[in-house]
């Protein structure tokens, strides 16, 4: 059978690789700048951050947000995206402890919880957080997700889109104006740097942003052409949930998403901590994630893994790379130390799961790497050598 992507982030990707001379990002991650200094936008962004930002003015105009939205009445009045994670701890405990409103947490359930995510997720509502958990239809979400390793090299990204469209539904049905996410990943991390100064975005930016040109009705299409999905399964109710509601009613209840990281400095480890006092969060039982250093961030999905392992498989970029670059950033790690802990760990092959990676996406091995290497083939970062691909550049 012959591959074909409908990824429409890889191809538009520079030839010439370079890579930040301040972390260890390269102009490989998406809509990532690297400057005539050979600075990368997300260092850019993290020293305005750390030293420029008058963190007193946002909080202010944090406060004033709240004011508009916040019910006297008792009912929720905002929602908070959430996994049970660090990030989502760090949101939900600032905005019912310290600034008193009442929170509706709304968790997209993962392809398959990870035992440690399973018990986050237990321990932050224990903590006191009404959630409201969309637990998939397990028949089409895992479709989705081989659709999303076979096309777009990624099966996380029926995860992607209902983790974005879901709390607008919640909102809507519960008649709640105001959605607090984390943080805008593309500016914290690396990526656009549209919205810099801007503590929203729009459902019109996620297809380019976050969904890589393709939205679910494509996936959906191509599954049916395919025969994964029946004519009858392609009707289903369900498929609303991956995506935004209509613009008009978004338009007409007023629904606004805003970033707590505009309004807050957004430190991951900070976060991390915060969590395990308030929220009980627990970092990986069984020590640093596959692929990286770490073992507290990105824990709830079993298919984080592979999720990371094909980020550096098309972009040379893997889940290292991205922990060592924020810990750059913020001065946890020197940059040598980060380029390190990339060339020790980044690209280690996610094997704890593998078989379960296999089966629930109903594929074979041969098939597997297939898809592996088709991307290694449409990537700007690996040359094959007889039989072996090498990356053509690491960092340094
Ligand atoms: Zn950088």
């Amino acid at each position: 059978m012959t591959l074909i992507t409908l990824d429409k982030q890889i191809g538009k990707l520079p030839k010439k690789i370079k890579f930040c001379k301040n972390c260890v990002v390269s102009n490989q991650r998406p809509r990532t700048d690297i400057n005539s200094d050979g600075i990368c936008s997300a260092c850019v962004w993290s020293y305005e951050k750390n030293y420029k930002i008058d963190w007193k003015i946002r909080e202010k105009e944090l406060k004033d947000l709240l004011d508009k939205h916040r019910k006297s009445n008792g009912e929720f009045d905002i929602v908070v995206p959430s996994s049970g994670g660090k990030d989502s701890a760090f949101v939900a405990h600032q905005l019912k402890h310290k600034y008193g409103m009442t929170p509706v947490c709304v968790t997209w359930a993962p392809a398959e919880w990870s035992y440690i995510g399973r018990k986050n997720l237990e321990a932050f509502t224990k903590s006191g957080y009404y959630t409201i958990a969309s637990i998939h239809d397990g028949v089409i979400h895992r479709k989705l997700c081989t659709l999303g390793f076979e096309y777009l090299g990624q099966p996380f990204a029926p995860f992607i889109y209902g983790q974005k469209a879901f709390p607008y539904h919640i909102a809507n049905q519960l008649n709640i104006s105001l959605i607090m996410y984390g943080e805008n990943g593309e500016l914290e991390y690396g990526g656009s740097t549209k919205y810099k100064y801007q503590s929203h975005e729009s459902p019109d930016d996620w297809q380019e942003f976050y969904f890589k040109g393709t939205t679910v009705g494509k996936m959906v299409d191509i599954g049916y052409q395919r025969g994964f999905f029946k004519k009858d399964e392609t009707k289903s109710e369900y498929f609303k949930y991956y995506k935004a509601p209509d613009a008009n009613i978004i338009s007409e209840k007023k629904i606004e998403m805003h970033w707590f990281s505009y309004f807050k400095k957004w430190i991951p480890q900070e976060n991390y901590y915060y969590g395990c006092k308030f929220t009980d969060f627990r970092a990986n039982d069984f020590g640093r994630s596959e692929g990286s250093y770490t073992k507290y961030a990105s824990l709830d999905d079993k298919l984080d893994g592979l999720s990371f392992y094909l980020s550096y498989i098309k972009f040379g970029l893997g889940r290292a790379s991205r922990d060592a670059q924020q810990d750059i950033r913020m001065y946890h790690i020197t940059r040598d130390e980060g380029v390190r802990l990339v060339q020790l760990y980044d690209g280690e092959f996610p094997k704890k799961y593998f078989q379960w990676y296999l089966d629930y996406l109903n594929i074979n091995e041969d098939f597997f790497f297939e898809v592996i290497d088709f991307y290694r083939n449409l990537s700007n970062v690996w040359e094959k050598r007889g039989h072996k691909w090498n990356l053509k550049y690491i960092v340094k």
